[in-house]
């Protein structure tokens, strides 16, 4: 905490709430979440958000590479300083949002560990972007805030289970691996968070076509507490009768609503759909 202090006053660097720039100072704390990360000394990982570099440090100690993504030059600097004594880190100054992941799988050059602590409006954009669209990457380990790691970490009949929670379960699993209290924060932000590790399977429904699925479920949660078989004939303008029947062929009841189907469940349903 002294440190994080000293090293921001040195460089007159002001926080900036609209960058979300709530930083991690527990060095404890940094270590584990590289540990739940998983980062060996073969590994190469992205990281969203670098801040003051005290996790960009964490991690540049276990892994063989870290790319890291910074939107605030201001913070230049400061990574400079904090993390002088590593050879193994490039920072690229840019709002991520703006840059093409073919551009920054390019840079990273192979697998890679994705680790972010981001402002909380951008996770689910950039969460849903990396599962949806990445070609190399292994997995992820992302700060959230509490209750949105339980909803990506939810069961399908779960209150909590989404279009987002399918949408990871098609490419691997999600489990909450750390809280992390609100006081580990510098300012402390008013809610508490929680560490989600997301971990890819390779080839996990592989050869099915993930933009038929994404529309089911789509479909599916449009009215989330509409039956499924009204979903599927407000948006696919199917008679009653057919969309029962398509139900029947994808070995679901006829009156599931969309929380109560697996991704596996989703993929049938798709192929019902699509194929026939
Ligand atoms: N990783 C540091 C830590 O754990 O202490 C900083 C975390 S802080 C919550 C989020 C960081 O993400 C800030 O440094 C902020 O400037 C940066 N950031 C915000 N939006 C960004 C974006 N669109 N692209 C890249 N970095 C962003």
């Amino acid at each position: 905490m002294e440190k994080l202090k000293s090293i921001l006053i040195k460089h007159n660097f002001s926080l900036k709430k609209a960058f979300g720039q709530n930083f991690l100072t527990d060095t404890e704390l940094l270590d584990q979440i590289v540990e739940k990360a998983g980062v060996s000394s073969n590994d190469t990982v992205l990281e969203i958000g670098c801040g003051a570099g005290a996790l960009t440090s964490a991690l540049a100690k276990r892994a063989k590479r870290v790319v890291g993504y910074e939107i605030d030059t201001r913070l230049k600097p400061v990574l400079n300083d904090v993390l002088c004594d590593y050879n193994n880190v490039e920072i690229v100054f840019n709002d991520i949002m703006k840059v093409s992941l073919d551009e920054i799988e390019k840079k990273l050059g192979g697998e890679y560990i994705l680790v972010a602590n981001l402002p909380y409006y951008i996770t689910t954009p950039i969460i849903m972007r990396f599962i949806e669209n990445a070609q190399n990457i292994k997995g992820m380990v992302i700060m959230v805030q509490e209750e949105v790691a339980y909803r990506l970490a939810s069961k399908n009949s779960s209150s909590d289970y989404g279009a987002i929670t399918v949408g990871i379960n098609l490419r691997g699993s999600a489990e909450v691996v750390l809280k992390v209290g609100r006081e580990k924060f510098t300012p402390i932000p008013n809610v508490d968070s929680a560490i989600v590790k997301i971990t890819i399977e390779k080839d996990k429904f592989k050869g099915v076509d993930f933009n038929n699925v994404r529309n089911v479920v789509r479909c599916a949660f449009s009215s989330r507490r509409k039956m499924l078989v009204n979903n599927l004939m407000n948006t696919y303008k199917f008679s009653r009768a057919k969309a029962e029947e398509i139900l029947t062929k994808a070995n679901l009841d006829l009156t599931v609503r969309g929380e109560n189907l697996s991704a596996q469940d989703f993929v049938l349903l798709s192929e019902v759909i699509y194929k026939g």
